[in-house]
């Protein structure tokens, strides 16, 4: 039988009929009752900001929060693993009742006690957003206290949808810069990439080849005092779009920083990023190695990709992920492997983002913003996907429904960014999609 659209969510959903005066509904909080696939506010602050390596983070509320944690939003490092753990004050009725300040006071000592951190970010998750504790004062108290960071991230889930909580994020990012007013150095940061296989280092060290500096990465493999030095930079480059263009905005204004956006995903958005960095550099050696670097890699993998085209050739492709900047590279990456994509939606892509997805899908592609699964196994079985591509909460439901899946987030263990993953992608969609166990179902 088929599942019946909400009425609230037909805005929402649509059959690209390239019409670009019809606009999506999209960017906005989700249809009480509908099972969003979004996670919540607490958990968009944590994703952004739990890739810095020797930072500490402290969940003000209760227990259950914490579970979301580095085991669920995997990252890698190359120095500190502070970050992997998760600390929490573990609110109960008795702090409901009389307040759970003292209790976030003692959480902080202790850590400070045990740990003698450089920053500490403290997150107010949905009940502390209700019973109203001063988390802003409580922090600033530890701060002239031990003369550390601590930094308050306001993210009760209820406030809104996963975006604010990038926001909440970036406004902390921004704290632990604070007035740098140190000279400019001729060199960038990498804002949007988390390092979750390792893709951090194989975009840093194109840029080590090209001859271009990295100030600091945001958030992916970082350090406290590595994004401390990010408004000496003098370019930012952008990579996740829908968590990362608050804080390039912010630092324009801020540190007069300008900033693009660029993708490692897919050979065509890989060479035009690095190209655009190169040219941007106007420095005709730094042009010449981009160059360079460009033919050598792209020669090396021809033969690999040209094998897993033949294999995957004519598959249909349905694509759920979180930023509008991921699903626009998918759709490329998928075209280039002679994949055509049926269905694609994101948790918190723009307008201007489904824009772009109308105008490089075909007519009748199913296009869905904050979707949920009874939606998502609607539109797969109508469309007859051969594969979904999405993260930890929509491998379920394809392996359900007795098709191929792909990782593209936090749970994956090959780095999909570059040359390099760009072979990882085909042959992790190749092996999934032709597995022998399909046959068997
Ligand atoms: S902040 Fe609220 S919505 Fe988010 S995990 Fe905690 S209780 Fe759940």
């Amino acid at each position: 039988m088929k599942t019946e659209l909400l009425k609230e969510r037909e805005d929402s959903v649509c059959y690209n009929s390239k019409n670009k005066e019809k606009k999506m509904k999209c960017d906005g909080n989700s249809v009480s009752g509908s099972v969003s696939q979004r996670a919540c506010v607490y958990a968009g602050a944590r994703v952004v900001l739990n890739p810095i390596t020797d930072a500490f983070h402290l969940v003000h509320g209760p227990i259950g929060c914490a579970a979301y944690t580095w085991d669920i939003r995997g990252s890698l490092t190359s120095d500190s693993e502070n970050y992997r753990n998760s600390y929490s004050t573990d609110i109960r009725e008795k702090d409901v009742i009389f307040g759970g300040e003292k209790k976030l006071a003692a959480a902080i000592d202790e850590i400070v006690v045990a740990h003698s951190p450089k920053v500490i970010f403290v997150y107010s998750t949905c009940i502390v957003g209700v019973i109203g504790d001063d988390i802003d004062a409580v922090c600033r108290m530890a701060e002239s206290k031990y003369n550390i960071r601590v930094i308050p991230v306001k993210a009760p889930g209820f406030s809104g949808n996963k975006a604010v909580g990038y926001r909440a994020a970036c406004n902390a990012i921004l704290n632990l810069m604070g007035e740098n007013n140190e000279p400019k150095v001729l060199g960038i940061n990498i804002l949007g990439d988390f390092n979750l296989a390792g893709e951090m280092w194989i975009i840093k060290n194109y840029f080590k080849r090209m001859g271009v500096k990295v100030v600091a990465r945001i958030t992916g493999d970082s350090t406290t005092d590595e994004i401390k030095k990010a408004p000496t930079a003098s370019l930012n480059i952008v990579q996740c779009a829908g968590s990362m263009h608050y804080l390039a905005n912010q630092m324009t204004e801020k540190f007069g920083i300008p900033y693009i956006n660029v993708s490692f995903l897919g050979l065509a958005d890989i060479k035009a990023s690095l190209t655009n960095v190169a040219q941007l550099s106007k420095d005709k050696e730094i042009i010449k190695r981009t160059k360079e670097l460009i033919e050598t890699e792209e020669k090396q993998i021809e033969e690999t990709l040209a094998y897993y085209k033949k294999r995957l050739i004519g598959k249909k492709v349905a694509i759920y992920v979180g930023g509008g900047f991921k699903a626009i590279s998918l759709i490329k990456q998928f075209r280039e492997l002679g994949m055509e994509t049926v269905m694609v939606g994101t948790q918190t892509g723009k307008e201007e983002d489904y824009d772009i997805i109308k105008e490089i899908t075909n007519e009748g592609t199913v296009i869905l913003d904050d979707t949920n699964p009874a939606e998502l196994e609607r539109f797969i079985l109508e469309k007859n996907a051969d594969i979904l591509v999405g993260g930890v909460k929509e491998r379920p439901l394809a392996y359900k429904l007795g098709i191929a899946f792909c990782d593209h987030n936090h749970e994956r263990k090959h780095a999909l960014a570059g040359f390099e993953g760009a072979v990882n992608f085909a042959k992790e969609v190749d092996l999934t999609i032709n597995s022998p166990v399909w046959k068997l179902i």
